[in-house]
């Protein structure tokens, strides 16, 4: 039997909300799993940032997707490297985390023409990879609903408004947070379901576990698929 952890091809696919840890835990079982990572929320944010910069007006669907059609972007997709994201060749890796991107990415990712876009760059980027873990919202059902490895990172509220509170250090009210967190979700999940597990994908509830056992029940989730696909 081939373990799916030397396999040449492997694709694993992780969902979940906002908080979940599904960047960090992903970021590091790519790494173990010697594969490429790509981090989709990225590039929605990315585009986000490009239609801002262009004046685009978010309520207009036509012209959101227009501008997102028009934007280059590139990540990196090395985990063993920082996260580098350029917007038309500018280096934006910071600034598609501050609060005004978070706050209308939204408005980018519930534009269908939008996601379609993004979501065959994504297939693209993942087809060019070997080996690689793809994670966001979508990876699951529509973006790579064949990969080896499909999962769904979970956790409780409370945990995901823990995390992502102490992720920005602090700066954020209770109600900043809030609306980052369960905000954004509700947001979120007008076009997408990242909140219950398709068929086929199995459900990883962090709430109880920390940040190692985490990645190693990720890396179970992904050994188990390898034998059963194998058998
Ligand atoms: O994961 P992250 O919080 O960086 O994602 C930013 C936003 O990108 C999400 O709130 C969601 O609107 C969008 N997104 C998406 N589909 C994905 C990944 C992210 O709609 N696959």
């Amino acid at each position: 039997m081939t373990s799916s952890l030397s396999t040449d091809r492997l694709v694993v696919a992780v969902d979940g909300p906002s908080g979940s840890g599904k960047s960090s835990v992903s970021r590091e079982a790519a790494r173990r799993l010697g594969a490429a990572y790509l981090d989709t929320g990225a590039m929605y944010r990315a585009v986000t940032l490009s239609c801002l910069e262009e004046g685009v007006d978010l309520a207009s669907r036509q012209a959101v997707a227009e501008a997102v059609r028009r934007a280059e972007i590139e990540v990196s997709t090395d985990p063993e490297q920082e996260q580098t994201v350029l917007v038309n060749g500018r280096n934006v890796t910071q600034e598609i985390r501050e609060p005004r991107i978070s706050e209308r990415v939204s408005a980018v990712a519930t534009t269908p023409q939008a996601r379609e876009n993004l979501v065959a760059r994504q297939r693209e980027i993942i087809g060019a990879h070997p080996r690689i873990v793809a994670e966001g919202r979508d990876i699951t059902t529509v973006v790579a609903p064949d990969a080896d490895a499909r999962i769904l990172l979970t956790a409780s509220e409370e945990a995901r408004l823990r995390r992502r509170g102490l992720q920005l250090g602090g700066s954020q009210s209770a109600e900043q947070l809030a609306e980052q967190v369960t905000g954004r979700d509700r947001k979120d999940s007008a076009l997408v379901n990242f909140t219950s597990a398709a068929d086929g994908v199995v459900t990883l509830d962090s709430s109880d576990l920390d940040f190692e056992q985490t990645v190693q029940a990720v890396l179970e989730i992904v050994l188990r698929a390898g034998s059963e696909g194998t058998r």
